[in-house]
């Protein structure tokens, strides 16, 4: 359609890698509108965990509908948040011994992030905000001043104050835990480094590359913040709702984070939804000092609900997912070491998982060759040079299989003719077909 090129602006940035006009999925698969078939290994950018249109939750957000369910998105009291609130204690808070309390805000991810900085602040009346090397939390200002990505923060064009960077785990090697460098720094008044209110830190890196942290980073993490009576955020935008094998990306490091962000998979469907998890003491907002009007998604709550109900009630759901996890892992060692020579690595933790190509052209060229095959992955890192696994959890194990053979078979292609330039306009005969356009969206 021509009209996307008429008037939608350049920022326009994954229609870019997948250039088609998609217009109905189901579970797993895409389809376009000649009707070609894709696995999505993409999932809306981790927003789709439970699959595209997942019957059960549609089921209940259809039933809602019919019934003139209440649709805007004050912060009224209405039944479907009240439900949703109630299976969130039942499902996810109770059974973990957690005793948050839910604050409804914006519906994108970096609303919630804007909220956990602002109620940090606010809650220890300092400025200061400890965020990590390659970390990614969103587009408005407050989250790019902790974002990483140069690229991104450059977007701003104002200075972005109130941030510290540290060295996330691994970033200074194996043998050195950055944790024991930022316990020196904030207990040396001349670090140079003011006392922040909060770190930031996601378990996995999402955008920033599929890095893994591991249970004993995040462990002192936590400490280091106990000791210096700073708040732990764990930004679980991405990593939570299931993607790493337990509901919350944090469980396994058994850590009690001050505040936690949920957005991408809490809607379950692909609806915007987000919110922040705070230990009660924290929750120091006076009534409508942070408001907003779509703080109250009820469709979302309806779809949400539901996924809380039918997916987390016990832990078959995370125990597949941990062994869809271990598929992946298997099958992506079996690829690095079949076609690595040192090129390529595997990260990440459980259905959470990225091959680094070390470089963005051959990471490019592997997920194009891949979409010609009819399987849309993207990717992630500095130099999107890392290609990363976000399949919905659902997937069947069949389809697993078949996109990770797809995956195999691109970078079997890709590695075959490394040293000959990739011709481009072999891969579509659309009007995308431009490798620097197709390297500049996303991260
Ligand atoms: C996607 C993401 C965000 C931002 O969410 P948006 O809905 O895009 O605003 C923040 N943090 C992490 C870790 C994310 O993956």
């Amino acid at each position: 359609m021509k009209i996307f090129d008429e008037i939608e602006s350049e920022v326009r940035s994954y229609a870019r890698a997948f250039p088609r006009l998609f217009n109905k999925a189901q579970g797993e698969v895409v389809f376009d509108e000649d009707g070609n078939e894709y696995l999505d290994f993409l999932a809306g950018a981790g927003s789709l965990n439970y699959g595209h249109n997942n019957p059960v939750l549609k089921k209940k957000l259809l039933e809602y509908i019919e019934n003139d369910g209440i649709t805007q998105g004050l912060d009224l009291h209405t039944r479907a948040k009240g439900e949703f609130l109630e299976s969130f204690k039942a499902n996810i808070l109770e059974p973990r011994d957690l005793e948050y309390v839910v604050m409804f805000t914006g519906p994108t991810g970096t609303n919630a992030v804007e909220a956990a900085l602002k109620i940090a602040r606010k809650f220890t009346g300092r400025e200061n905000v400890i965020s990590f090397s390659n970390g990614w939390h969103g587009q408005t200002l407050g989250s790019l001043s902790i974002t990483g990505n140069a690229h991104h923060r450059g977007g701003a064009g104002i200075a972005l104050p109130g941030a510290t960077r540290m060295p996330y785990d691994g970033y200074l090697g194996d043998e050195f835990d950055t944790t024991n460098y930022l316990d020196k720094v904030l207990s040396d008044t001349s670090s140079g480094v003011d006392k922040p209110a909060a770190c930031i830190v996601e378990t996995v890196q999402g955008e920033g590359g599929i890095n893994a942290a591991s249970m004993t980073w995040l462990k002192n993490l936590s400490d280091v913040c106990k000791k210096h009576d700073v708040l732990l955020i764990i930004d679980d935008i991405q990593a939570g709702c299931g993607r790493t094998g337990t509901f919350f990306s944090f469980e396994e490091a058994g850590i009690y984070p001050d505040i936690v962000t949920l957005s991408k998979s809490l809607s379950g469907y692909g609806l915007p939804f987000a919110v922040v998890l705070m230990k009660p003491e924290v929750d120091q907002w006076s009534p409508g000092e942070h408001n907003g009007t779509f703080r109250g998604n009820n469709h979302a709550f309806v779809t949400a609900k539901a996924a809380l109900d039918h997916y987390w009630k016990d832990d078959s759901f995370a125990k597949d997912v941990q062994r869809k996890g271990d598929y992946i892992l298997q099958r992506v060692t079996d690829i690095v070491a079949k076609y690595g020579e040192g090129n390529f690595s595997s990260h990440g933790r459980g259905m959470f998982r990225g091959i680094n190509c070390v470089s963005g052209e051959l990471a490019s060229e592997i997920t194009r060759r891949a979409f010609k095959k009819g399987l849309i992955i993207e990717t992630s890192g500095t130099e999107d040079h890392v290609v990363k696994f976000l399949c919905p959890l659902i997937i069947s194990d069949e389809n697993l299989k078949k996109g990770i053979d797809i995956l195999e078979e691109a970078i079997r292609e890709t590695c075959a003719k490394a040293d000959t330039i990739p011709e481009e306009h072999d891969f579509f005969e659309g009007d995308y077909s431009h490798s620097e356009e197709a390297q500049n969206y996303g991260n």
